[in-house]
């Protein structure tokens, strides 16, 4: 038996009075995803458990059945890894967004979704400014960048604010604060960096050009997220299966790499609503011929979510739904467990990442489907796994009977 999942980053919601109380993902149009739910067996997974963070990579190791509480440090490693930094046992990782700061107002997460191609060059002006022996800022995709501190001085004991869960607010009010004594004087040293961040970025030519086209300027880092080297227990040696992840997300492959996973790039694959659906069903059509199990990571819906724009989330749901899933299950060999799901829910009120536990649908041939007949938040909450945390989404995935 082969073995699929589906992962639709953020598409969960709550119902919205403009849709009739209804949510995005009941009203719409989702042959396939009603068809797995159909055929297939429902329930939901927490993935989100309280003592941490409400992000992307907590989900989706929750996804995967690790065990957070003995393996997650912080966002910052995973990327660190994915982009090949080899972290040693002093060095601290950071996510390093590039944000759009606004009259002492943290105004968006993303600097208005900057290329890769202008925060590289952003990435290099604060290196030339900040950069030491100990502290490298490194580049990544769009917005999404890192910083590593190098050094027994510095410490990952710092709370922190996701950025883009923090819009409208003032900047002094979310700055990095100490958890423990040792943590202070790095918690001093980068909110320092932060704020003279905003005069040399404001400067650069890269935002002085998107201010002149009408576009935010990423002109402020915000640093998150930040923790030491993990240890993850090898996918194949958890689960006695290989695996590959196929993503466009860096947070996502970093965890597959720390799990031993295949990393599957795709070529046009953005993190965003112009990506290349079909070449991630593709792709993992073609990695299903080699591995076990295929992790395909959709980020698009998160995205727009965070935007709050309904018309653009219905859209991603339904292409989501034809050009990957559609796609994938037109052309997918007998045989093949298929499931789906997301990793967290995004409700377009609120923006942010929320703890309910997620829908999730587990088609394999040759089983009694339950009574679902749609995939939502609700019918899916029906389902006969009912609901489950910890491991209890990957153990009903392997599961024989
Ligand atoms: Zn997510």
């Amino acid at each position: 038996m082969k073995y699929v999942v589906f992962l639709a980053d953020g598409m969960a919601d709550e119902p919205l009075p403009e849709l009739s109380n209804k949510t995005p993902l009941m009203v719409a149009h989702t042959p396939h995803l009603d068809r797995l739910a159909r055929n297939g067996r429902c329930g939901t997974l927490l993935t989100l458990p309280g003592g941490f963070p409400t992000s992307s990579d907590v989900a989706n190791l929750s996804v995967l059945g690790y065990n957070l509480a003995s393996c997650y440090t912080g966002r910052g490693p995973f990327e660190a890894i994915s982009q090949g930094i080899k972290l040693g046992s002093h060095d601290v990782a950071f996510r390093c967004n590039l944000i759009t700061a606004k009259d002492g107002v943290l105004d968006e997460y993303s600097g208005g979704h900057i290329s890769s191609e202008e925060a590289c060059e952003l990435i290099q002006a604060l290196n030339e400014k900040f950069g030491t022996s100990k502290i490298r800022f490194h580049p990544g995709i769009s917005y999404r960048n890192i910083l590593i501190l190098s050094g027994e001085e510095f410490s990952d004991q710092l709370e922190y604010h996701k950025p883009d869960s923090s819009h409208g607010m003032a900047i002094h009010s979310i700055l990095l604060a100490p958890k423990e004594p040792h943590a202070k004087a790095t918690a001093e040293l980068l909110n320092q960096m932060t704020l003279d961040s905003e005069d040399l970025l404001s400067s650069h030519p890269v935002n002085k050009k998107r201010v002149s086209e009408g576009k935010k300027p990423a002109n402020m880092i915000w640093l998150w997220s930040p923790g030491k080297k993990p240890e993850l227990e090898a996918f194949h040696r958890k689960y006695g299966r290989h695996g590959a992840i196929i993503s466009a997300v860096d947070v996502i492959f970093g965890i597959g790499i720390a799990a031993g996973m295949k990393i599957i790039k795709v070529p046009g694959a953005t993190g965003y609503i112009d990506t290349n659906y079909e070449g991630k069903a593709d792709a993992a059509l073609k990695a299903l011929q080699r591995v076990d199990f295929v992790y395909v990571h959709v980020e698009a819906i998160d995205e727009v979510s965070h935007l709050g724009k309904l018309d653009l989330k219905l859209q991603a749901i339904k292409d989501f739904d034809r050009r990957v899933l559609g796609h994938f299950l037109e052309r997918c060999p007998p045989g093949v467990t298929v499931a789906v799901l997301p990793d967290h829910p995004v409700p377009l009120k609120l923006r942010k990442h929320t703890r309910t536990p997620v829908p999730f649908a587990i088609y394999k041939p040759g089983t009694t489907p339950d009574m679902v007949a749609e995939f939502n938040e609700y019918s899916c909450h029906e389902g006969s796994f009912g609901e489950l945390k910890g491991d209890g989404f990957m153990k009903a995935l392997f599961r024989t009977a």
